[in-house]
């Protein structure tokens, strides 16, 4: 989708501000000897943004407002090195509200509803963005933050919760914690609004079905605002972003280039109104993709796909891009195959093409030869790869408590 006129004057305004400020960015773009733009090929030339340059500018160095409109800062979790630290103004608290309040609406909540807050309250985005959004609704908001399933489960009885937000792991422990009891009868949820991790459609049928709910899939990263700057409809085709504050590329993360409508890559983001610290093209590192065409529920937000991993994950074969999800998708279409696999890559000189070679485990049941013509061919139709492909017994495959590799590239060796 490209930029269009009213985003490109908001983008023009947020480099004059930047620029203005004097802050890490003003740095950054005088010396790329960018002041504004009034193209779409202006727009593309503006570098990207990354978390590193938010580490760098640690602790207040995005901010590009005076101290004095400052209200509010979050951060998000440092797992590698310095956090970064996000300024909100008013407004910025403001807008995202207003932008979570229409994904409770999109997710057909109203004011009627009680909403029952499980994320995280305090220096992160979760807690108080599903609060802040719930309040501006007018819905009834129960902060109960992460924890002591008793009391949770009781609340949720009691004030008849109808609205669960919760991290998919929190609504699974919830939903198997409901079942164990046998007071399912006891719950009156409606609907969950669940913060997007990657997860499995095996997970979420199970969630839906224990707690008898409609899910939706909330967006959002603390970089850019937070939680609740996109939400899918009821059609459940797609997450709709909110293009009158954001406007999203999705790009090749190895090359950079812009991708059309509908091929898969990274999400880049840009701000088109916030003030505490604006951020043009910003690679969020999540990988999905732009659905092409309009929404069976007539919202003319753009939407983005279901979130299918991350770039850093990503790996390619024969100019192909390839993403660990894709491959587990696959694999689980074909009967008797486990969830365990293992890809290795290598160059072979002697006729200069890289060969994947795709190990899968298979019940004892299943024919072997079989089962890897289909992985064979499903590759082949769906990713236009045609990998070797070894089927193994189950539990062949080493299994760890922490994230197992699956990926090895011989390729650098
Ligand atoms: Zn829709």
């Amino acid at each position: 989708m490209k930029i269009s006129e009213e985003q490109l004057q908001l983008v023009d305004k947020q480099i004059k501000r930047i620029i203005a400020s004097g802050n890490y960015y003003s740095e950054v773009y005088k010396k790329a000897g960018i002041s504004g733009v009034s193209s779409p090929e202006d727009f593309e030339k503006i570098p990207f943004t990354d978390k590193a340059d938010l580490r760098n500018a640690y602790p207040l160095g995005i901010q590009a407002v005076p101290d004095s409109e400052v209200v509010r800062i979050h951060s998000s979790s440092g797992t590698t090195g310095k956090p970064v630290i996000i300024p909100y103004t008013a407004k910025d608290v403001d807008d995202w509200a207003e932008m979570f309040k229409r994904c409770y609406e999109i997710a057909g909540i109203t004011k009627k509803d009680r909403i029952h807050i499980t994320p995280g309250y305090g220096l992160w985005t979760a807690g108080i963005g599903f609060q802040a959004g719930c309040e501006k609704l007018g819905a009834m908001a129960i902060p109960m933050g992460p924890g002591n399933t008793d009391k949770q489960i009781q609340m949720m009885i009691d004030l008849e919760s109808t609205v669960l937000c919760a991290t998919s792991s929190y609504a699974l422990l919830l939903a198997e914690e409901i079942n164990k009891r046998g007071i399912k009868d006891k719950i009156k949820l409606k609907k969950g609004v669940i913060g997007s991790e990657r997860w499995s459609e095996a997970k979420r049928k199970y969630i839906a079905q224990e707690l008898g709910i409609e899910l939706y899939d909330i967006y959002g990263l603390t970089e850019i605002y937070g939680p609740g700057i996109g939400v899918n409809c009821p059609g459940q085709t797609g997450m709709h972003i909110f293009d009158d504050y954001l406007y999203t590329e999705i790009i090749d993360p190895v090359t950079g280039e812009v991708l059309p409508d509908g091929e898969p890559g990274e999400i880049v983001i840009t701000t088109l109104v916030k003030e505490g610290a604006p951020l043009i093209r910003f690679r969020t590192h999540d990988l999905s993709r732009l659905i092409p065409g309009e929404c069976s529920c007539g919202r003319k937000y753009p939407r983005l796909d279901t979130i299918s991993g991350r770039s850093d994950d990503m790996f390619k074969v024969h100019g192909v891009n390839m993403f660990p999800s894709q491959v587990e998708q696959l694999l689980g279409m074909v009967d008797g195959i486990s969830s365990e696999y293992k890809i290795d890559i290598a160059h072979d000189e002697s006729i200069n093409r890289d060969i994947i070679m795709i190990t899968a485990e298979a019940e004892g049941r299943v024919d072997f030869a079989k089962a890897g013509e289909e992985i064979k061919r499903l590759f082949k139709s769906r990713m236009n790869v045609t990998p070797k492909v070894a089927v193994v017994s189950l539990n062949t495959l080493p299994r760890s408590e922490k994230k197992t590799q699956r990926v090895f590239d011989h390729r650098e060796d």
